[in-house]
């Protein structure tokens, strides 16, 4: 579902370029879990922002559920990220004021889903977080583990094929953090694909594959040889 073919990415300071990702070729298939791992700043975070078409290689190409977005306008790779791509962020960037139901529904409203359909969805997007019970409550009525849940019903409410998240239990105790973990777990099951960064090795081993970042490239990464080789899963 995702293909990387020598991925690079420069920023541009003060009319430098300063190369972050030099060369990452990597396939995700559909359905898997995979954890993104490597040292403060490796390129993880670069790496997930191009994956989720928040932001364009300087080199290389990427191709996203058989759609070239590599050197797509803004414009069309939001409209694809809003089709293909949930993201959850290790900040919860939720709004405070809205209950868990009405941030949930946010992406909705930029949809054009009527108002009925969009508290209708975003109540079930809460059940499969197991917070049916707590669509009426504020974010600040609410515990972190919690609110990650609510950012993490939000980034499925359109189903969308892959679901990322950047250190997503950044924030979190390491009880709550195993809670959030097996939710991502559950939208594995469920069919999704799932890509997450994290620092720690234990909540990385919820995840099936595990690839490391340093220095811009991919220093390993544990794809069993089964998985690669077969006639179904390759290109
Ligand atoms: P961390 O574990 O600390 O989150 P990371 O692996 O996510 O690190 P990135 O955020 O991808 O690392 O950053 C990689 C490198 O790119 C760093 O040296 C960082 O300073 C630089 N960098 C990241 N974003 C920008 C930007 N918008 N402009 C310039 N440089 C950037
Ligand atoms: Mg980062």
């Amino acid at each position: 579902i995702i293909h990387l073919n020598k991925i690079e990415k420069q920023y541009f300071m003060g009319g430098q370029g300063i190369p972050v990702l030099k060369g990452i070729s990597l396939d995700i298939f559909k359905n898997e879990y995979v954890a993104l791992m490597g040292p403060s700043g490796s390129g993880k975070s670069t790496l997930m922002n191009i994956l989720g078409c928040l932001d364009t290689p300087t080199g290389g190409t990427y191709i996203l559920n058989g759609k070239d977005v590599s050197k797509m306008p803004d414009d069309d790779l939001a409209d694809v990220r809003n089709v293909e791509i949930g993201f959850v962020f290790q900040q919860f960037n939720l709004l405070p004021r809205l209950t868990a139901a009405e941030n949930v529904a946010l992406p909705l409203i930029y949809a054009g889903v009527n108002k009925e359909e969009r508290i209708e969805r975003a109540i079930a997007a809460l059940e499969k977080v197991g917070l049916g019970d707590r669509s009426h409550h504020k974010s600040n009525e609410m515990s972190g583990g919690q609110i990650q849940r609510v950012a993490i019903a939000r980034a499925i409410i359109n189903n969308p094929a892959i679901l990322l998240a950047d250190e997503p239990t950044g924030n979190l105790d390491s009880k709550t953090s195993v809670e959030v973990m097996e939710i991502f777990g559950q939208i594995q099951a469920a069919g999704n694909t799932v890509v997450l960064v994290t620092h720690e090795e234990d909540i990385a081993e919820y995840a099936k594959r595990v690839i490391r970042l340093r220095d811009g490239i991919i220093e390993s990464d544990n794809i069993n040889t089964a998985q690669k080789g077969s006639p179904i899963l390759t290109h």
